[in-house]
């Protein structure tokens, strides 16, 4: 009996960071045929004894195959790498980090040479690339003919989040999740500061910590609903009134413990300005309003 596999699509890779590495791994481990390429040509030994093609150029790696993922450092090193390059027909999947301008101007850039182009931003680190249990995927935005046709060797290394036609999403989509991340890091080293000369083990204090984060974020799904009924009074278990009455204890306790309020200061002094607006029946949904300028 003969045995048919399911042919798998090549894979082009441009950058072999530590990012591209665990990307180029994962395509291999597939049976993906790779092509890869890096600036610094001793990256790609290793992955040349694995199975990788290694391109002597990014415009030799282009030319290999359609589907041509990029990982590079930044926006301006994509454009640096690519401009040498004939792009007409290709598949562009961009999954280097940049804002979401870059991301709609490379967008234009890559069709005005023939390419198609879909945009990604990683929710990962290296580790967890081909390691589906991990749980980290990419954002894409973009061409959503583009996104069916790859979804399956892009599902490869991570899983896959489409956020829509617009390139510059997956960016946005990454920066506020990483942006949100940052202020749970701000509140946690907060708390760790305020604990942090008392006989109070942070091995001991960590769970507490992590458990009552756990516990805190669904909230985000009421600010969602508010936010889309315009109605910042629903269901409120916790009135702005009363949490910015509450807001002296906290740097009371910061004062007390020797520990700088200046990752606290900013967020009241926004509570505060939403209740002089008049919105005490509220919960924390208008600081929102408030930072959108
Ligand atoms: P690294 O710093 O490990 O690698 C950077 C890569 O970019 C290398 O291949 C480097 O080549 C190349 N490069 C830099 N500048 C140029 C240039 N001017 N011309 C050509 N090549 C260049 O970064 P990562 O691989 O970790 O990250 C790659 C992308 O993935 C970044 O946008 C990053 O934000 C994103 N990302 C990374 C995560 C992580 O945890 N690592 C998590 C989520 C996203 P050379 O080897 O020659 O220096």
């Amino acid at each position: 009996m003969t045995h048919n596999p399911v042919e798998k699509t090549p894979v082009t890779l441009l950058g072999l960071g530590g990012m591209g590495t665990a990307l180029a791994r994962a395509w291999l481990a597939a049976g993906h045929p790779l092509t890869v390429w890096n600036r610094t040509p001793a990256r790609a030994a290793a992955l040349a004894a694995e199975g990788a093609h290694v391109a002597h150029s990014a415009a030799e790696a282009v030319a290999a195959n359609t589907l041509v993922v990029v990982c590079l450092l930044d926006d301006a090193s994509v454009g640096e790498v690519l401009t040498g390059t004939d792009l007409a027909d290709r598949d562009v999947v961009n999954l280097t980090t940049g804002t979401p301008a870059q991301a709609r101007a490379r967008a234009a850039w890559a069709l005005d040479r023939g390419a198609r182009y879909l945009d990604g931003g990683i929710m990962a680190v290296p580790g967890m690339i081909g390691v589906p249990e991990a749980g980290g995927y990419v954002f894409y935005s973009g061409s959503p003919e583009l996104f069916e046709r790859h979804r399956t060797t892009l599902g490869v290394p991570a899983g896959t989040t489409y956020v829509g036609e617009d390139a510059g999403f997956a960016a946005l989509h990454d920066v506020a999740l990483l942006s949100a991340m940052y202020g749970m890091f701000a509140g946690a080293a907060h708390a760790f500061a305020l604990v942090r000369r008392e006989d109070i083990d942070p091995v001991a204090f960590a769970p507490l910590l992590a458990d009552w984060l756990v516990a805190m974020a669904p909230a985000v799904h009421q600010t969602a609903d508010h936010l889309r009924t315009g109605d910042y009074t629903t269901d409120v278990a916790s009135p702005l009134a009363m949490q910015v009455a509450g807001t002296p204890t906290f740097l009371s306790t910061a004062a007390e413990q020797g520990v700088s309020p200046e990752l606290l200061s900013p967020y009241f002094a926004l509570m505060r300005r939403r209740l002089a607006e008049g919105g005490g029946d509220e919960d924390l949904t208008g600081v929102v309003d408030l930072l959108v300028r």
